[in-house]
């Protein structure tokens, strides 16, 4: 019989020596899931501040719902709302800092986290399509000061134009006599909208050419005229959060509030008239992928929020003379919830770190549509997630006695905003088949 197992030649050796030599190079080892120091203290920052500040304040917030202006202001006197901030966690090479600071703040409740966050999504508009010019002028007025905190909105969906946005329907028309733009439309379910002094404002400058011909507007409320305030809808979780619909009547702003500047964009609209090229990357689908991972990192600290009190709650619970984690019916439910909550944030974390190309002046080079798939997995995991706590909880996890409920309510946005569920599949889908899948 011959040895299964032959000896290691010394060759392969000497191959091994080398190799494992050349890789212990830094170049070979820049994979980690861990934290480094610094980050694990911003993280802490932000976790003692949801834990300390925006929890214990989260069922008063929900009830009424109205934006918790005095925990913004709390937040800002911190350092921890504000332009400042933001950069800090944007110039995080890995990219991971963002994600981070956003579980640990919707881990302390939803509707108070989106009222500290909700502005990003303006700011973030700002950032990607704006000039360094209009960064210095717009992106501090969207925080304001910790003595006169504010915040911003970003305004795309209307009535009629959701999941489509090739359907909006509000126009910028530019007035040339007094080298203006003239806003006039309705916008829909908008983040801080009516509230926001500035308002960023998507419009169709020329219908012909679908999402091609749309541009995005910096409009201050204080300094303009005929942009009102909807309906400020009463909504079934995020109640912290304001949302209304925004009217704009002849709004003018000038020329120069355009994001990215009149002239960009005027090459761009000949660009789009000219005849169709076929093929190359979709630049619109890298800027979506770029932000969604932060939208899943929120549904996870939801998720990881009812989780723990699940955990905690089964431990203590007693029914048939032990505690109800004791039965694996219940167990398994709580093994299956920590398994899919760091399922998600491994997605969420991976898109992050692919978005820190940006910081290197480059295109992140999404290829599956991972900042989708993200963004996906962790809204239905919090869904998931929300509801499981409450059938853990039993009867008190219906009651507003218990948190879980309001976290239930919170979870399932995240599988409609920024883009549904199926939206999400669908970028997917098209990623992964190259075919323009309907
Ligand atoms: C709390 C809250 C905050 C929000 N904040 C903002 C904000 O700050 N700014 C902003 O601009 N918008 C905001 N939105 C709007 C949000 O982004 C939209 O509601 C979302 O994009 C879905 O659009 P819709 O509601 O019109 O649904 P629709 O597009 O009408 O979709 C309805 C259903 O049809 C499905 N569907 C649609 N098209 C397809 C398709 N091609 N294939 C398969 N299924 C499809 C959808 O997945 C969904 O299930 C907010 C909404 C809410 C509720």
């Amino acid at each position: 019989m011959t040895d299964p197992k032959p000896a290691v030649s010394s060759d392969v050796m000497t191959l091994a020596g080398e190799l494992g030599a050349e890789r212990s190079k830094p170049g070979w080892s820049t994979f980690s899931l861990a934290l480094n120091e610094e980050q694990k203290e911003i993280r802490d920052w932000a976790h003692t501040f949801a834990a300390e500040v925006i929890r214990p304040a989260a069922s008063e917030w929900d009830e009424r719902e109205e934006t918790p202006w005095p925990v913004i202001q709390e937040a800002a006197k911190i350092g921890l709302y504000g332009l400042d901030m933001n950069v800090n966690l944007f110039v995080d090479p890995t990219g991971l800092l963002m994600p981070v600071v956003h579980e640990e703040l919707f881990w302390g409740d939803a509707g108070i986290a989106m009222s500290l966050m909700g502005t990003g999504l303006a700011s973030s508009a700002i950032f990607s399509n704006g000039t360094p010019e209009q960064w210095s002028q717009w992106l501090g007025r969207c925080y304001g000061t910790p003595d006169d905190v504010r915040v911003a909105a970003f305004c795309s969906s209307e009535p009629g134009a959701g999941s489509d946005v090739s359907a909006i329907r509000t126009r910028a028309t530019y007035d040339a006599r007094t080298d203006e733009w003239v806003i006039n439309g309705q916008k829909a379910w908008a983040t801080n909208g009516g509230i926001a002094d500035i308002h960023v404002v998507v419009a169709t400058v020329d219908p012909s050419l679908g999402t091609k011909g749309q541009a995005a507007f910096v409009v201050p409320r204080s300094e303009v005229r005929g942009l009102e305030q909807g309906t400020k809808l009463r909504k079934h979780g995020l109640r912290a959060s304001h949302t209304a619909d925004v009217f704009f009547d002849n709004v003018r702003i000038p020329a120069s509030n355009v994001l990215g500047g009149k002239e960009k964009l005027d090459a761009r609209l000949a660009k789009a008239r000219e005849p169709r090229e076929s093929g190359g990357r979709n630049a619109s689908m890298a800027t979506f992928e770029m932000t969604r991972h932060l939208v899943g990192a929120q549904a996870i600290g939801i998720a990881r929020a009812a989780y723990e009190v699940a955990l905690e709650y089964a431990k203590g619970r007693e029914q048939f003379g032990r505690p109800i984690i004791d039965n694996q019916g219940i167990a398994f439910k709580l093994a299956d919830m920590a398994l899919e909550i760091d399922a998600a944030r491994l997605l969420v974390w991976r898109a992050a770190n692919m978005s820190s190309a940006l910081m290197r002046g480059e295109t992140p080079d999404y290829r599956h549509g991972e900042g989708s798939m993200a963004k996906l997995k962790a809204g239905e995991v919090a869904v998931r997630v929300t509801e499981e706590a409450i059938q853990i909880l039993g009867g008190n996890g219906y009651t507003r006695e218990y948190p879980v409920e309001r976290m239930h309510r919170d979870a399932k946005i995240y599988t409609t905003f920024e883009g549904t569920s199926e939206i999400q599949r669908l970028v997917i889908a098209r990623a992964i088949s190259g075919m323009r899948i309907r």
